[in-house]
């Protein structure tokens, strides 16, 4: 097969992946979108709870109170599940999210965060519309619910720590909360609607639709394993499905495996999987959700998608090739009963198991390889890259272009760690 040449390639055809290619490609650059998997999305990007989180500025810290730390490490807190013999190997990366997570970091990275996390909402309709998407991005925010005062007590203190990033929400009383989703059950006392941020009926689909943007505006996408990725003149070198591939600057945008590939260059990145299931079901006597309803207390979400009421699940600790349990999920089922009552039977044989690729800091690495010229990353973007693929593939491309990025990226290089 004869050699093929492109500008630049991008391995990994998740959200971040896929909206890095579309950003290369709008910069005039001759973009190979490059997946092991035959179609793009159908790993992480696949199967989260779907929602486009322009609320989420502070990022998800490690408990710092002793009570809650003990209630998580003695399986006592529904929100987490740990595997215990996964421990010895995790518990490093673990205590340094926990330092990370210290009230002074957390608000840095807050800090640093706010501008990616700002542009998210317009950055996907910046590619929604020209991809005509259609009903597959939905308006109208998501609730935040509690079922105790003390759960009121938590989120109100977000809503206070939030204030001065000016994001509208709007406390609801339970009567209120039932206006908008009505079918909720007698366990919600209250909660709190972020109007702003929008959500998909199909994250998967989203991504996909996206992508076929990409060929469609006359980009490749190309079966292969980037893990043949290697140095080759002045560029790179892949072997693909479709023969040789020949590239000036290389992509790394693999989510929870990018560390596989960097590991072959002598970068050691302490990427961990925050590994998280979902589950669809039915709904009896017509009970629908209109958005996306977190159970703040218990940890997990309700979406309403195409397919059904996806239940995702919180954060599972466990290495990330660990094999899945259905224990997380058969432990948060009962509570999504008592949440919506009408929820209907299981619809999918087994629980979907996904990996939130996540940094201790709590930040993606955007920018360089320090020591390789024409490569990149992109990748880390843990509980949000729904969120952040598209504002990251801008960045990217800035700063692999040129030009004077729209947000400082130093918080997000490579060489921090
Ligand atoms: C339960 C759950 C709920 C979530 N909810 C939300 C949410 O509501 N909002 C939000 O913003 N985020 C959410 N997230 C996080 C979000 O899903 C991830 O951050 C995001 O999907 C990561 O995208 P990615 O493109 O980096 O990785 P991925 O989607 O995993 O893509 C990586 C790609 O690399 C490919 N690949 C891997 N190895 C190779 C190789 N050797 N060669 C070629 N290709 C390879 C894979 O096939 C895959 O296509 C959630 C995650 C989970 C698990």
């Amino acid at each position: 097969m004869a050699m093929q040449r492109t500008d630049v390639v991008v391995l990994g055809a998740g959200i971040v992946g896929v909206s890095a290619a579309l950003h290369l490609q709008a910069k005039g650059r001759a973009v190979t979108l490059v997946d092991r998997a035959g179609a793009a999305a159908t790993e992480t990007s696949l199967g989260n709870a779907g929602i486009v989180q322009s609320e989420a500025i502070f990022p998800y810290t490690f408990p710092r109170a002793p009570g809650e730390i003990a209630a998580a490490a003695l399986g006592l807190d529904p929100r987490v599940h740990i595997r215990y013999a996964a421990l010895p190997w995790i518990a490093p990366w673990i205590w340094r999210y926990f330092l990370a997570s210290s009230p002074a970091k957390r608000l840095a990275t807050a800090m640093a965060m706010r501008g990616l996390v700002e542009r998210c909402v317009s950055e996907h309709r910046a590619l929604a519309e020209p991809a005509a998407v259609g009903a597959l991005l939905r308006e109208g925010g998501w609730i935040k619910t509690w079922r105790t005062a003390h759960g009121e007590d938590l989120a109100m203190s977000d809503v206070e720590e939030e204030k001065p990033f000016a994001l509208p929400t709007v406390k609801l009383s339970r009567e209120e909360v039932l206006v908008l989703e009505p079918h909720l059950g007698e366990v919600v006392r209250g909660g709190v609607h972020y109007p702003d941020p929008l959500s998909t009926s199909d994250p998967q689909a989203l991504t996909q639709t996206y992508a076929k943007l990409f060929v469609a505006r006359g980009g490749r996408f190309v079966v292969g394993d980037a893990l043949s990725l290697a140095q080759s003149g002045d560029g790179w070198a892949l072997t693909t499905a479709e023969g040789p591939l020949q590239a000036s600057a290389a992509v790394a945008a693999l989510g929870p495996w990018t560390s596989d590939l960097a590991k072959g260059f002598g970068y050691r990145f302490p990427l961990a999987a925050k590994r998280g299931y979902h589950m669809h079901y039915g709904a009896k006597d017509g009970a629908s959700l209109n958005r996306p309803v977190l159970d703040l207390e218990r940890g997990y979400l309700l979406t309403p998608m195409t397919r059904g009421l996806r239940l995702t699940t919180g954060v599972e600790f466990a290495r990330r090739d660990d094999p899945p349990s259905s224990a997380h999920l058969d432990r948060l089922e009962p509570f999504g009963r008592e949440l919506m009552p009408q929820l209907g039977a299981r619809l999918d044989p087994a629980a979907w198991l996904g990996r939130r690729p996540c940094l201790p800091d709590m930040k993606p690495v955007i920018g360089p390889a320090p020591r390789h010229k024409g490569l990149w990353f992109d990748f880390g973007h843990q509980h949000l890259g729904l969120t952040l693929g598209p504002v990251s593939g801008r960045l990217l491309a800035e700063m692999m272009t040129g030009e004077t990025p729209f947000v400082d990226p130093k918080p997000f290089r490579a060489d921090r760690f």
